[in-house]
C-alpha cells in the first residue's frame, strides 16, 4: 500500500497495482522528467552516460510559470513538481547524461498555503497540477504568472476567478483499458503519457460525464466490447467523448472506435439512452490510426441531431464533435464580456473575429458592430459558425475558412480595412504573416484572447514595436486546479500612425 502523509503525498514508490493497466508501468511519485541541465557542469559530465542517484534538503524559492517548485542546486535552478515556496523537502535527483530526473520525497516544513488536494487521483494523474495549494495562494500564482509575463506592457487588473472552481469541464474524453485482472477500467491517461489511471470521478469534469462513461464502461462487457489497447492495435472502443451544454442541458456523446463495424449498435444505443434519457444525441466516431488525437475522420449519427446546442451570452450556438468550444461556459462570459467591451464597438465598426472557431466572439460582437468577418481553420468548426450565424439572426457576419495568417496577408494586399481585430489563436499564438497584416491594416484597437500569455506576450511584443499600445490586460482564471490562465488584451494604436 502507499502511504500518504497528511497533505495526501505518497511517500512509497508502490502503486495500486488494481490501478494499472494491463502490462504497463508508471512511478507513483509524479515525477519530473527530463529537466535539462543548461551549459557546462562539472557533476553533470562526471556522470555522462551512467546513472547516479542522491537525496537532497533543499528549499523552494518560487514558483515556475508550470507551477513547480523551483531549488536551486549547484548553481543551478531545478523545478520540483507539488513543492511550494519556503518549503524544505527531501528530493531525490537522479543524473544520467546531461538529464536530470528530479521528484519530491518528503515534505519538511509545509506552507501554509498547502492542502490535501481534494482529489485522490491528483498525484497519479497529472490534469491538474494545482490542488496541493489553497485557493489564495493558486489565485496569487496565476496572478502573479501574468503580472510578470505582462510587466513590459503594464500593469494587469485583478484576475477574475471562479466562485465554484469545479465541476466546471463541459467537455470530457475517457479512455478504458484493462487492469492485472483483465476487467475493463476508465479514466484518464496520466499527463504527457498513455498511462491509464482508473478512476471514477474527475472533479473538474462535468459529473454527469463522469456518470455517463461509467454507464459505458459498465454496459461494455454484456456487449463483448473490449477496450482498444493501442500496443496491439487489437480491441473496439478508444475513447468516449461527452459534451454537455450546460445551459441547455443537451448532452452529446461520441463513441470512439477503431472500426466501423460496430456489432449491436442498435442495442447499444437503446440500452444507453435507457440508462440516460437527457442524453439528446450520440455519434459514432472512427478512428483507426495510430494517433494520439482522439479523433478520426469518419462520423457517424447514431441517435438525435449530431450536434448539441448551448446558449451563451444571450446567444443560442451549435457545437459539434469536432469544433472547438470553450470548456469553462461560467468564465467564458466573463471572458467574451470583457473583450466586447475592450472592442468599444458603437454599431458601426468592421470587426475581425480571426481564429473564431464556431464563431461565439464575432456572433456576439455583430450586435454591437457594422459587420463581421470571421475566420477559422477548422472547416467544421466554420460550417458550425454560418449555422449559428443563420440561427440567430445575424445578417452582418461573414464566416472563411482559411489559415488566419494568411487571410489577413491578402485582406492588406487587397486594400481592405477593419477598424477593430479581435484575435484568439491557439496556444502557439499566432504567426508573423498575421500580426504583420494587423499592422498593415492598422486598425485601431486590437482585442487579444488568449490561453496561453507566453505567446500571447511574444505577439504583444511585436504590435508593441509597430506602433501599438497595450491599454488592458484582465487575466481570467478558465481552468481552475490547473496551471493554465486565459488573458484578454486591449492594443490601440498610437496616436501619431
Ligand atoms: N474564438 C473561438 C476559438 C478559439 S480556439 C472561441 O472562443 O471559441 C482557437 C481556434 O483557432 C480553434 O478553433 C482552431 O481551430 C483555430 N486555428 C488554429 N490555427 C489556425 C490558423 N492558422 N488559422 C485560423 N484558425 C486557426
Amino acid at each position: 500500500m502507499n502511504k500518504r502523509n497528511n497533505f495526501g503525498y505518497k511517500t512509497q514508490k508502490k502503486r495500486n497495482q488494481s490501478n494499472k493497466p494491463y502490462g504497463k508501468k508508471r512511478s507513483a511519485l509524479a515525477t519530473q522528467k527530463g529537466n535539462k541541465i543548461q551549459g557546462k557542469h562539472s557533476t553533470i559530465n562526471k556522470h555522462r552516460g551512467n546513472k547516479k542517484k542522491e537525496t537532497l534538503e533543499v528549499t523552494c524559492t518560487g514558483l515556475s510559470n508550470e507551477g513547480k517548485g523551483i531549488v536551486q542546486w549547484e548553481g543551478k535552478q531545478l523545478e520540483i513538481e507539488h513543492l511550494l515556496p519556503g518549503e524544505t523537502a527531501e528530493i531525490t535527483m537522479s543524473t544520467s547524461g546531461r538529464y536530470v530526473n528530479s521528484e519530491l520525497k518528503r515534505i519538511i516544513t509545509p506552507s501554509k498555503d498547502r492542502v490535501r488536494p481534494i482529489c485522490s487521483y491528483y498525484y497519479d494523474c497529472g490534469g491538474c497540477q494545482l490542488q496541493h495549494m489553497n485557493e489564495q495562494a493558486q489565485k496569487r500564482f496565476k496572478q502573479d504568472t501574468i503580472n510578470k509575463l505582462m510587466k513590459p506592457f503594464g500593469k494587469p487588473d485583478p484576475i477574475l476567478t471562479m466562485d465554484h472552481p469545479y465541476d466546471y469541464r463541459n467537455k470530457s474524453h475517457t479512455t478504458f483499458g484493462l487492469n492485472r485482472e483483465r476487467q475493463i477500467i476508465g479514466g484518464l491517461y496520466a499527463q504527457n503519457s498513455h498511462q491509464l489511471i482508473s478512476m471514477d470521478r474527475c472533479l473538474i469534469h462535468d459529473p454527469k460525464a463522469d456518470e455517463i462513461w461509467k454507464t459505458i464502461k459498465d454496459m461494455m462487457k454484456s456487449f463483448k466490447m473490449q477496450p482498444f489497447n493501442e500496443d496491439t492495435g487489437r480491441g473496439f472502443l478508444r475513447h468516449v467523448l461527452v459534451k454537455v451544454g450546460k445551459v441547455s442541458g443537451e448532452i452529446m456523446v461520441v463513441l470512439v472506435v477503431a472500426s466501423p463495424i460496430f456489432k449491436g449498435k442498435n442495442n447499444f444505443v437503446k440500452a444507453l439512452r435507457k440508462a440516460h434519457p437527457e442524453i439528446t444525441t450520440i455519434l459514432m466516431n472512427v478512428n483507426n490510426r495510430d494517433t494520439s488525437m482522439v479523433l478520426g475522420n469518419q462520423e457517424k449519427v447514431l441517435f438525435g441531431k449530431g450536434t448539441i446546442t448551448d446558449t451563451l451570452c444571450g446567444m443560442k450556438f451549435d457545437i459539434s464533435a469536432k469544433s472547438f468550444y470553450q470548456i469553462n461556459p461560467v468564465q467564458t462570459e466573463k471572458l467574451y464580456s470583457t473583450a466586447i467591451e475592450m472592442a468599444q464597438l458603437t454599431g458601426k465598426e468592421t470587426v475581425i473575429d480571426a481564429y473564431c472557431g464556431i464563431g461565439t466572439i464575432g456572433l456576439i460582437a455583430s450586435q454591437k458592430a457594422g459587420k463581421v468577418i470571421g475566420v477559422e481553420l477548422n472547416k467544421d468548426a466554420v460550417r458550425d459558425a454560418i449555422h449559428n450565424s443563420k440561427c440567430n439572426g445575424v445578417k452582418n457576419a461573414r464566416f472563411y475558412q482559411g489559415d488566419a495568417g494568411k487571410f489577413m496577408v491578402e485582406m492588406a494586399a487587397r486594400g481592405q480595412k477593419a477598424d477593430v481585430v479581435i484575435m484568439d489563436p491557439p496556444r502557439a499564438g499566432s504567426d508573423e504573416a498575421f500580426l504583420s497584416s494587423v499592422v498593415k491594416l492598422k486598425p485601431k484597437r486590437v482585442v487579444y484572447v488568449s490561453c496561453n500569455p507566453v505567446t500571447q506576450a511574444r505577439d504583444m511584443k511585436y504590435l508593441v514595436q509597430n506602433g501599438y499600445e497595450v491599454k488592458d490586460i484582465q487575466p481570467v482564471d478558465m481552468f481552475p486546479q490547473t496551471v493554465h490562465v486565459e488573458c484578454v488584451s486591449q492594443i490601440v494604436l498610437r496616436d501619431k500612425n
